[in-house]
């Protein structure tokens, strides 16, 4: 599939109906577990001579699709999916942070992200440093030291739709051995490619622009392979294993197991066995539904997201427009760098006046729907100081750069003529009525 180009890929990757009874679309393998046949072949098929079904917690056909279609759209070594966005982003904490540790991260994530970081793995040990000035690449190597585990950034943020130099911090975080771990959500393979920039490992919220309907929750950890993971720092992937042993029933590291994929072996032998939390086949059936429109869709929400951008930025009663199409981003230049194709359609804006009335301006709008769900075919509006990213303190806020008077809008695939004309007719009526 390498040859082909990704809209090609995001179609037929993974997929080869001769090994699916011929079937043009892809099965739903609703099943728990698999016809072991005889003993011999059982014992194959847990020392991983033989490939096959065995119990769908560790492994199933239509959830193997989904995690080759999105390896061969990032261009990586392997995948994993799991079932959620937050699963993807907690298994990766605990295993790199496995034993205690620090990463090196951004006070902009996204909000369960952001306290977790803050207050719950560290009751694992695994604590957080957050850089300030998150456009100062000084800061970021600073915060480094001999216990840190990774970088860990979003590659669009969200609410602020910041861009940070990736190439420059994945310099640093490779100058100190530390893998640079990128939240590609927002952007998705079609807008931003982690891989060509630096990162070492994607980690999705399949929930938003991948699946791209609003109907699944799904997460997916993507590792590139090549990056060169220290005893010192790294233990857990020199630790030989009976688990992942070879087919002399030599106990193997992770490492010599899956040379150029440790973490996602490591998640697939240890995490998908010990913590379960695997993907239903029929959420990976959706997802791979959502992945099939992906460049049409984004690409189109994108267009839709400019024009209501410059829409925006024209209303007396908007204060300020935050994305990087927005007159006086200062991240239009990373942004033409990395996201050619656009920086994705969520965008914010703050608005003039009380509180009352941005309530009301929420209440007023009719196309819009008020819900929290991101890269979704329908648009939506949020406030998220009271609801995304509610969990954290004002301090945080601040760091954050959350305003009281900012609302947050996802822009979907409705008519945008329909969208601009929704926006126009809440703010007259709680503004000029
Ligand atoms: C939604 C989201 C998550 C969490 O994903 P779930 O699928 O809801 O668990 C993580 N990161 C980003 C950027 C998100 O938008």
């Amino acid at each position: 599939m390498s040859e082909y180009g990704f809209d090609t890929k995001r179609i037929h990757a993974g997929y080869n109906p001769k090994e699916h009874f011929n079937s043009v679309n892809y099965p739903i393998y609703q099943t728990a577990a698999f016809d072991l046949d005889s003993v011999d072949h059982a014992r194959e098929l847990w020392t991983g001579e033989a490939s096959g079904g065995i119990y769908s917690r560790v492994g199933n056909p239509t959830v193997a699709i989904l995690e080759e279609r999105i390896r061969e759209l990032d261009g990586g070594a392997a995948a994993v999916a799991v079932s959620s966005g937050m699963t993807a982003i907690s298994f990766v904490a605990l295993l790199l942070g496995q034993g205690g540790g620090n990463f090196v991260t951004a006070s902009s994530l996204y909000g369960a992200a952001q306290e977790a970081f803050t207050h719950f793995y560290p009751k694992y040990g695994i604590t957080a440093k957050f850089v300030e000035n998150r456009d100062d690449i000084s800061e970021y190597e600073k915060l480094i030291d001999d216990n840190t585990k990774a970088i860990y950034l979003e590659s669009i943020s969200n609410p602020n739709i910041e861009v940070y130099d990736f190439e420059k911090i994945a310099q640093v975080a490779h100058k100190h051995g530390v893998p640079l771990v990128i939240d590609n959500t927002i952007a998705t393979p079609y807008l931003f490619r982690p891989f060509e920039h630096g990162a070492d490992i994607i980690v999705y919220s399949a929930t938003k622009g991948i699946s791209g309907h609003g109907n699944t929750i799904a997460g997916l950890v993507v590792e590139k392979g090549g990056f060169t993971y220290s005893k010192e720092r790294f233990p857990q992937f020199h630790e030989k294993s009976w688990k992942i042993r070879d087919l002399q029933d030599q106990p193997r590291t992770p490492l010599e197991a899956a040379p150029d994929a440790p973490v996602v072996l490591s998640l697939k032998a240890f995490y998908m066995e010990f913590f379960g939390a695997n993907l239903g086949s029929f959420d990976a059936y959706l997802a791979l539904q959502g992945i099939s429109t992906l460049s049409e869709r984004l690409s189109k929400q994108v267009a839709s997201t400019k024009q209501i951008v410059e829409f925006l930025e024209q209303q007396p009663e908007v204060a300020w427009v935050r994305h990087p199409f927005a007159k006086d981003s200062k991240y239009k230049e990373l942004a033409e760098k990395y996201f050619p194709k656009g920086a994705g359609a969520i965008l914010s804006f703050g608005l003039n006046g009380s509180k009352e009335q941005l309530k009301q301006v929420v209440s007023a709008l009719k196309v819009f729907s008020h819900h929290v769900n991101i890269g979704d075919v329908r648009s939506l509006v949020a406030y998220p100081a009271a609801t995304t990213h509610t969990e954290l303190t004002p301090d945080i806020h601040k760091l954050a750069g959350i305003e009281q008077n900012q609302l947050r809008l996802s822009i979907g695939l409705e008519d945008v003529n329909d969208l601009i004309a929704d926006l126009r007719q809440a703010l007259d009526q709680v503004y000029h009525n």
